[in-house]
């Protein structure tokens, strides 16, 4: 097949690039290389299967194309909230031109959609029934209102033009290729371990996260997107749950070094637990995450070890 993927020089959609590549299928790759790096696809280019077009998703395109994956949209809360207006563009017109695009050439479109669009729970773990608990006007929601209104477009595209639409909703996931000054937790954590500098947890580190290990989440995109049983919304995560304290525990027992815990002040609106409940995607994909999270930490150790060239 011949398939698109906004946002595919990123963390998600270049692994994403790789594995659909080994299955023998013709990419185009499109970014603007907000928070994508063409390194990421370095080792693709030159493959005859594999076109990088450097593109901002806000503006209209055209491929015929037989899928579509839509990643575009900057995913760390820093990133996000650099510019927040242009978040809410990519997340709605993005949503919009990949749909339009799906429409006129008949392709299947995947939305990459997010736990955040349950914000703050108040339903633990959370299920694809709970319509979330979302701060309209604060800091995060550029970000969560821009997800939630895509979803809401993703289903009338599907309900008004028949559509064929695919909604994941994707829980924090962390590997190689995240960005070192990304932001996100896991990459704080590794980076500064790996410095000798502390490792910064925000409010008293009682907060919970769920993280999957980027090539779990991969495997769950491909098989939702070629499964015919449900359009979704569908939870894809690890649920295994842990304190932001525990995680700063690991990786400095994983690393080693010097570093100490320091404590800053917790953002706004920053969820208090996050754990998916995948019981959707064990019973139609027979998904289930494999990699634990010492495991998948250990990884992305080495990852950073040897992009950052501290080997
Ligand atoms: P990322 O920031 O590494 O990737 C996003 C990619 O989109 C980057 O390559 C960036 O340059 C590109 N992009 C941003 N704005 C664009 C625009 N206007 N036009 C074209 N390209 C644009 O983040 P990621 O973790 O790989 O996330 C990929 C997708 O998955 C995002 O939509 C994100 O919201 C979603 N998601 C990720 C997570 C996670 O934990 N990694 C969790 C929930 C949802
Ligand atoms: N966090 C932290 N230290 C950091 C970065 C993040 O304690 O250096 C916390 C953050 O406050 C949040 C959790 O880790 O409670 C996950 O943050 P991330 O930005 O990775 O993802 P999200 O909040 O979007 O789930």
């Amino acid at each position: 097949m011949r398939i698109l993927i906004t946002g595919g020089a990123g963390f998600l959609g270049s692994h994403l690039c790789d594995r659909l590549i080994e299955q023998g299928h013709e990419i185009i790759c499109l970014d603007n290389f907000f928070t994508g790096r063409k390194v990421n696809v370095e080792h693709l280019i030159g493959n005859p299967r594999f076109e990088l077009v450097r593109h901002d998703v806000i503006d209209h395109f055209k491929f015929e194309v037989d899928r579509i994956y839509n990643l575009a949209c900057p995913a760390s809360p820093p990133h996000y909230q650099y510019n927040p207006i242009k978040t809410m563009k990519t997340s709605v017109l993005g949503a919009i031109n990949c749909l339009g695009l799906a429409k006129r050439v008949n392709a299947r479109v995947f939305q990459a959609s997010t736990s955040e669009v349950y914000g703050d729970p108040l339903v633990h773990p959370q299920t694809e029934g709970y319509w979330g608990h979302v701060n309209p006007i604060g800091l995060r929601s550029c970000y969560d209102e821009g997800k939630r209104c895509a979803e809401t477009l993703f289903f009338d595209y599907h309900r008004e033009h028949g559509v064929d639409i695919r909604v994941i909703r994707i829980f924090n996931t962390y590997g190689p290729r995240m960005l070192a000054d990304d932001g996100r937790v896991v990459s704080n954590f590794i980076v500064q371990a790996l410095q000798g500098k502390d490792i910064t947890v925000y409010g008293e580190g009682s907060q919970t996260r769920s993280f999957c290990f980027v090539d779990d989440l991969v495997d769950g995109f491909m098989r939702f997107m070629e499964q015919e049983k449900t359009v979704g919304p569908m939870n894809l995560g690890n649920p295994g749950e842990f304190t932001m304290l525990q995680l700063a525990e690991l990786v400095l027992k994983k690393v080693g070094g010097k570093s100490k815990i320091t404590h800053k002040e917790l953002p706004a609106d920053d969820p208090k637990q996050r754990k998916p409940d995948i019981t959707l995607a064990r019973d139609i994909l027979g998904w289930e995450p494999k990699v634990p999270l010492e495991e998948g930490i250990e990884k992305t150790i080495a990852y950073f070890r040897e992009s950052l060239g501290l080997k």
